[in-house]
């Protein structure tokens, strides 16, 4: 019995995940029709994680690397000779505005340094190629919301790179909770961290990052907490511990706990650490059920475990999903289950600012 209904769960989650395009549900099965078009990439900002997106890109069935935009020449030849990358598809940040003309891109995807997010992609938006940017996708709400509305003046569109939003354990995990087999969810508890190295790394410069570990990794326990519950927090607070202040200066935080309240009475318990190894759990409980993820976030394999039984949909590079499902969204209109709009990164923008007001004032700060 048990295992039938894990079976039709994963049935039932094709129609659900990605509703406008039902068959994309999976990684596995995802098809390509002979009509649809392939997303044309330039990658800016080579660094760690724009490699991992470009590895994972080779995977990908409709999106493939095409250009990158990097400030130096030794990383752009080294990248032009591993993935075939043409030299009129090469910019730098100085010429970059000039991709307008080249008709051979679709689309920028920012990788780069938490606070330049805010200039690339208006930049870029300028040009008239949409966007893809990285988390957090500014290092403020007022930021993240003059992002949104260059893209929507210049007719193109903003997608952030919450590769969570397409993988299948997550989507199975709210599909749970949806279809109320959990019962009447109240809590959620996440807890995101890790110890963060070489502290000469741009991520504790806070002109870079606009933050520390919150900034980083505690955004996917505020992300999650509102893909989980399915709710918008109304308030939160936030109380946190500094016990390195050389390494973690005036603007960095290193641990932050937090609260967030939510219309339905929910409530989330979140940690946020630069100081704790191996914390990357998400833990969802209902009147009839739970589900219980670690890793929750990580590249993957996630792992979890629920009320009823293992969540074991298979593991599927995140990266090449998401930017499968990112040219559907961009050609076809397709509707993600959980959104990857700009406006959804500034929903997460809102709640760090209120986070950090919260820290200061040590009130509860309402977001309503
Ligand atoms: P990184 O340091 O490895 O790479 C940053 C790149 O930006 C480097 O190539 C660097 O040369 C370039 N850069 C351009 N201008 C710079 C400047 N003024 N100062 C410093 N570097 C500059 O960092 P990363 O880990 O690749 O992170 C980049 C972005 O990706 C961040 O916003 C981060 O939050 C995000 N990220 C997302 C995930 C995810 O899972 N979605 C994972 C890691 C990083």
């Amino acid at each position: 019995m048990k295992s039938r209904r894990i079976f039709l769960q994963k049935a039932s989650l094709s129609a659900l995940a990605f509703t406008a395009l039902p068959a994309f549900s999976n990684a596995k099965n995802f098809t390509v029709r002979k009509e649809d078009k392939i997303l044309r990439v330039a990658i800016m900002g080579l660094g760690s994680y724009g490699t991992r997106v470009a590895e994972a890109m080779k995977e990908s069935k409709r999106a493939r690397l095409v250009g990158v935009i990097s400030g130096t020449p030794s990383k752009v030849t080294d990248w032009q000779s591993k993935y075939g990358i043409p030299d009129k598809n090469c910019y730098n940040y100085e010429n970059f505005d000039q991709i307008k003309d080249n008709p051979d891109i679709d689309a920028v995807y920012v990788i780069t340094p938490n606070a330049l997010h805010k200039d690339q992609v208006i930049r870029v938006a300028k040009a008239g190629k949409h966007v893809i940017c990285e988390k957090p996708m500014a290092i403020n709400a007022k930021d993240g919301q003059a992002m949104v509305d260059a893209c929507k003046a210049a007719g193109v569109q903003l997608l952030i790179g919450y590769r969570m939003h397409f993988e299948a354990n997550t989507l199975e995990a709210i599909r749970m909770r949806k279809s109320g087999e959990l019962g009447e969810v109240k809590f959620f508890q996440g807890l995101s961290g890790f110890v963060i190295g070489d502290p000469t790394q741009w991520r504790l410069n806070p002109k870079l990052s606009g933050g520390g570990a919150m900034m980083d990794i505690g955004i996917y326990s505020i992300n999650g907490a509102r893909y989980m519950l399915g709710e918008e927090p109304i308030w939160v607070t936030a109380q946190e511990t500094k016990t390195d202040p050389v390494k973690f200066k005036e603007g960095i935080d290193e641990t932050i706990q937090f609260q967030m309240g939510f219309p339905s009475g929910a409530v989330a318990s979140c940690l946020s650490t630069y100081a704790m190894n191996g914390l990357d759990k998400f833990f969802l409980n209902g009147s009839k059920g739970w589900v219980e993820m670690q890793p929750s976030t990580g590249y993957g394999p996630i792992k979890g475990t629920t009320s009823i039984g293992p969540l074991e949909l298979p593991h599927v590079t995140h990266q090449a999903v998401q930017m499968d499902r990112m040219a559907a969204i961009l050609f076809d209109g397709a509707k993600p289950e959980v959104p990857v709009n700009g406006e959804e990164g500034v929903k997460d923008m809102k709640i760090i600012d209120a986070i950090f007001a919260a820290v200061k004032s040590g009130k509860r700060v309402s977001l309503t």
